[in-house]
């Protein structure tokens, strides 16, 4: 894997794949800067080596038209603010004006380009159009994780016109290392934690993760499908009858593979879908009509601490409960509270994809996991073992 870290960047032009798709709230303001803190030490460490650093982005979906209200113009101030050097912007992303901009940049100097999307070709993976944008730069670096899945000019096509000269900015290679750890090199025992609503949208990385896993925890509102399919009552829970076959042949691979499968076994049903709705901890496979499980229960919780405190690898995506609604969180919570401890202890735990991403956020885990992840559906992508367009088109 070829990271920036295998680059001396004095007197380069470095063309940097970013993802400054950073929500602005009505007066155009940044109102989340984490996208612009990721990019920053590989943006740095070309400057650093004495190298100018030209930045290209996509920001919102202004779908081939130019369209000011996504202008990147809007963020450089504050691209700025956060690297610490006064970024110079260009009103287009090819063609003779950045040609123009880029060669008057000088080493030590930033500038940002005009939104990529302003052109159809970008999402379309033109070939011609991923030619212009190769004129900008020596190098090219990708360190867009969460747009890594989609084969696009700037993410994937630009990479064929530089031949040796591209690599991975260290987001990147922070996040192919994290998934890396999970699926082959992480310390043994390895546990997948895996919540959300339904079979139907995590299939995929379930039937992946079990080649790679010594135990999977299933939790959230796919529970209900496996205890249906086993004859369990799941009154009115969230629950998938034609994946009730789906469910009873992935617990037979888990056996034939090893893997040990840990369902809830009780939970915290309601009579109703609100944070006011009654509760009640009832067994899993009795869930009285009228009532429908929206959290894990006590003694599930005490046996998921039991599994995660002793992993050494661990993967969380997918809350075990509504974590939205107040009365049905602390199940999720306390996933999180459990991966803090293992995590103290030496363990490396990744979470990422979607909904736990952002309880993680929500309660304040970010800090205490090993490693949360920018990107939602690349991650997931990542997690159901495809390759990314992105990633393959500097590894090979
Ligand atoms: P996903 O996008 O598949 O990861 O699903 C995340 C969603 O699953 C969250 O919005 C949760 O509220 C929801 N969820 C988790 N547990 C349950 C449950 N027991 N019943 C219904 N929805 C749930």
């Amino acid at each position: 894997m070829k990271t920036i870290n295998d680059f001396n960047f004095d007197n380069k032009k470095a063309l940097i794949r970013v993802d400054f798709n950073v929500p602005l709230d009505a007066e155009f303001n940044v109102t989340d800067i984490n996208r612009i803190e990721a990019a920053k030490p590989t943006i740095i460490k070309v400057l650093e080596d004495g190298g100018s650093a030209i930045l290209m982005s996509h920001l919102g979906r202004p779908k081939g038209e130019r369209n000011s209200d996504m202008s990147l113009k809007h963020i450089c101030d504050k691209v700025s603010e956060v690297i610490g050097v006064q970024v110079k912007f260009v009103e287009d992303c090819v063609g003779e004006v950045a040609e123009q901009a880029v060669a008057n940049l000088k080493s030590g100097e930033v500038l940002l380009l005009e939104n990529l999307r302003y052109y159809s070709e970008e999402t379309s993976g033109d070939k011609e159009f991923a030619e212009k944008l190769s004129k900008l730069g020596d190098v090219y670096v990708n360190d867009a994780f969460g747009t890594a899945h989609r084969a696009h000019a700037s993410t994937t096509v630009v990479a064929q016109f530089f031949g040796e000269n591209k690599c991975f900015g260290s987001l990147l290679a922070k996040e192919i290392e994290s998934i890396d750890k999970v699926m082959q090199t992480g310390d043994k025992p390895v546990t997948a934690i895996l919540g959300g609503s339904k079979v139907s949208s995590k299939i995929t990385i379930i039937e992946n993760i079990l080649d790679k896993v010594d135990h999977l925890i299933i939790g959230g509102g796919m529970t209900y499908t496996f205890i249906k399919a086993q004859g369990g009552k799941v009154g009115n829970s969230i629950c998938e009858d034609d994946k009730m076959e789906l469910a009873l042949d992935i617990l037979k691979q888990a056996k034939a593979k090893g893997v040990e499968v840990h369902i809830p076994v009780d939970v915290l049903a309601a009579d109703d879908f609100n944070k006011d709705a009654n509760t009640q901890v009832v067994d899993v496979k009795a869930i009285p009509d009228g009532w429908e499980g929206l959290d894990a229960g006590p003694k599930t919780l005490e046996n998921f601490k039991e599994v995660i405190l002793k992993s050494k690898t661990i993967l969380w995506n997918g809350p075990v409960g509504v974590f939205e609604i107040e009365t049905f969180a602390n199940g999720t919570i306390s996933i999180g509270n459990f991966i803090d401890e293992a995590t103290q202890n030496g363990a490396f735990s990744l979470v990422g994809g979607g909904d736990s991403v952002a309880a993680v956020k929500q309660f304040g885990f970010e800090n205490k996991v090993s490693y949360v992840s920018t990107g939602g559906g690349a991650m997931l992508e990542s997690l159901e073992g495809k390759t990314l367009p992105g990633i393959a088109a500097i590894a090979g």
